[in-house]
């Protein structure tokens, strides 16, 4: 992508009402535009590194069995009836809206009750299951306060898998090749070491529910944290009856705050009754199915990685989930200059390298200021000076010198 072609700017300041730091950032570098507060644009370097996200879920969820598809937004009120929980009381983040004939409507905060029943027209049999689905999705939610930036969106991306299981052995084996997933998906994502495995309320269907909180000072949560055991306790379960059921000791607990990143659940068999989702078993009798639901905020998981791994000139990104792996800077119009770059730059895409290319003309402390804070891992500096030395000036974002790179070595490197 030249630069010269990107519809983006980056600018100096953020909105004076944007106080979260992710947002600030994003919004500067020309990752995001916010709409209002909870709702954000992503624009073309911010869809780069959702997607980016989403590939590497997508990976994870593919490798333990999920099929993807995708729900509508709008939902039907009599699916969440069945359930008690369409009434604002019982749930506080819809948002409703009504058809022309002032039917109403729910915009999806999660999906639970839509896909279990519309599982009811592909799952009769114990020959139809397991079955794993998932979507990455957009869902509205009426957050009462929304000023942590794409942490925290009226309007975000969510990665929610649900599976269904004959029998609660078979649903537990599953639960724990989602931990395991979602180990992977965090370690994938730069943020493993710092992502913790926790113990949280399970609301009305099973003791605990898990979640995957991420250490993150703009987070919104407080976990009790074994560093050793590598396991947390949400602050909403930390009582002694749960410390010694799971062998954790409150004095060698750390208190941290934290960003739930994933959050997984069982339901057993309540919803699936509630909406009729059964199956006839080997010997002919009728179940009813085994129900598991697994989310993962993408958006939120970009806000965190953007907030956590900046530094003072702007966003880092790691290699797996940046816009592009090689930001190259051409400096000045120099006809030898502009031929080795366009040249290089025409290389690197050949061979695969994504590459963000800055040819526009701008002065030189302004286009190594946006490559900091643009934070692509890589930068290549083709100038006068830089071929006078021998070849291009590599550096990386989080190394503060750059070295003399020989070119015919450059598309290697
Ligand atoms: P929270 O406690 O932060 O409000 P939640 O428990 O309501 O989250 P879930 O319903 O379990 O969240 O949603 C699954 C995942 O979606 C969460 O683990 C989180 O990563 C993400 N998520 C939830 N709400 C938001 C939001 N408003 N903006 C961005 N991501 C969110
Ligand atoms: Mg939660």
């Amino acid at each position: 992508m030249r630069m010269s072609q990107l519809f983006t700017k980056t600018r100096k300041t953020a909105p004076a009402d944007e106080v979260a730091k992710n947002a600030q950032l994003l919004i500067r570098a020309g990752y995001i535009h916010k709409e209002m507060a909870g709702a954000y644009d992503f624009l073309p370097l911010g869809l780069r590194v959702v997607e980016n996200i989403k590939q590497i879920v997508r990976e994870e969820m593919n490798a333990i069995g999920g099929n993807e598809f995708i729900m509508t937004t709008l939902q039907r009120k009599e699916v969440w009836e069945k359930t008690d929980r369409w009434d604002d009381k019982k749930v506080d983040v819809w948002f409703k809206t009504h058809l022309q004939n002032g039917q109403e409507l729910g915009l999806g905060w999660s999906h639970e009750e839509p896909i279990t029943e519309m599982m009811t027209n592909h799952i009769s049999s114990y020959k139809d299951l397991p079955a794993y689905a998932y979507q990455f999705q957009n869902k509205m939610r009426n957050e009462l306060r929304a000023k942590s930036g794409i942490m925290r969106g009226r309007e975000f991306i969510m990665k929610d898998l649900y599976s269904y299981s004959v029998d609660q052995e078979s649903h537990e084996a599953f639960y724990q090749a989602s931990i395991e997933a979602y180990h992977r998906v965090f370690e994938r994502l730069g943020i493993g070491d710092i992502t913790f495995f926790t113990l949280a309320d399970g609301g009305a269907f099973t003791k605990f529910s898990h979640e995957f909180q991420t250490i993150c000072d703009a987070g919104e949560d407080i976990v009790f944290l074994d560093r050793k055991k590598k396991i947390a306790v949400n602050e909403e379960v930390m009582q002694d009856d749960v410390l010694s059921e799971h062998g954790l000791n409150r004095d060698e607990l750390e208190e941290v705050k934290t960003a739930e990143v994933g959050n997984i659940f069982s339901f057993g068999t309540t919803k699936s009754e509630q909406l009729g989702l059964h199956f006839t078993d080997e010997n002919g009798e009728q179940k009813p199915v085994v129900l598991g639901s697994y989310g993962i905020g993408v958006t939120r998981v970009m806000g965190v990685i953007a907030e956590i791994m900046a530094d003072d000139n702007g966003l880092v990104w790691s290699e797996e989930i940046a816009p592009y792996k090689v930001h190259l800077v051409r400096i000045g119009d120099d006809k030898e200059v502009v031929e080795v770059a366009d040249k290089l730059y025409a290389e690197l895409e050949e061979s695969g390298v994504e590459v963000l290319y800055d040819d526009r003309n701008e002065r030189v402390g302004t286009m190594l200021a946006d490559v900091d804070l643009i934070g692509i891992p890589k930068r290549i500096v083709i100038s006068s000076k830089s071929l006078e030395a021998g070849g291009a000036e590599v550096k990386l974002r989080t190394e503060p010198a750059s070295i003399i790179v020989p070119l015919g070595e450059l598309v290697k490197v």
